[in-house]
């Protein structure tokens, strides 16, 4: 087999929300193509990257080191969602937009930080969202 043909996994880092954890394994195949990927869980997406104690924060980037050194992980997809429970559900934002907000520039942040931590990393951040029945995406990064 030709190295090329040995394409390395991506990597999914979303919340552990059951209600969510499928619609984004869905979208990464149907919009990028992408059938082999980790997942990476933890309540509240990156929210504990940004702010979590020095050791949870040191653990989720082992985590992330370890995809990136021994499998050649270069490709990072991050989601969060409406109502997440890490951030006190919906009900603890004063409007959808002022929570969408909030998601979008934790995930903005994380964003900047696998970057910068990662040489030739390519991350790329969704808010997920019910409507109309199904799960929606939009592209924060
Ligand atoms: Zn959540």
């Amino acid at each position: 087999m030709t190295k090329h043909l040995m394409v390395a996994p991506a990597l999914i880092l979303c919340c552990v929300d059951y209600r969510y954890i499928q619609a984004i394994q869905a979208f990464v195949t149907s919009r990028f193509g992408i059938r082999r990927y980790n997942v990476k869980t933890d309540a509240g997406a990156t929210k504990m990257l940004l702010i979590g104690h020095r050791a949870v924060r040191a653990w989720i980037l082992q985590n992330l080191q370890l995809a990136y050194e021994r499998q050649g992980v270069r490709r990072v997809f991050l989601f969060h969602h409406q109502d997440c429970l890490l951030y006190g559900g919906s009900q603890a934002f004063k409007s959808l937009q002022q929570e969408a907000l909030t998601h979008t520039r934790h995930l903005v942040k994380a964003t900047r930080l696998l970057r910068s931590q990662f040489q030739g990393l390519r991350v790329r951040a969704f808010y997920a969202y019910p409507a109309r029945g199904t799960i929606l995406f939009k592209a924060v990064t």
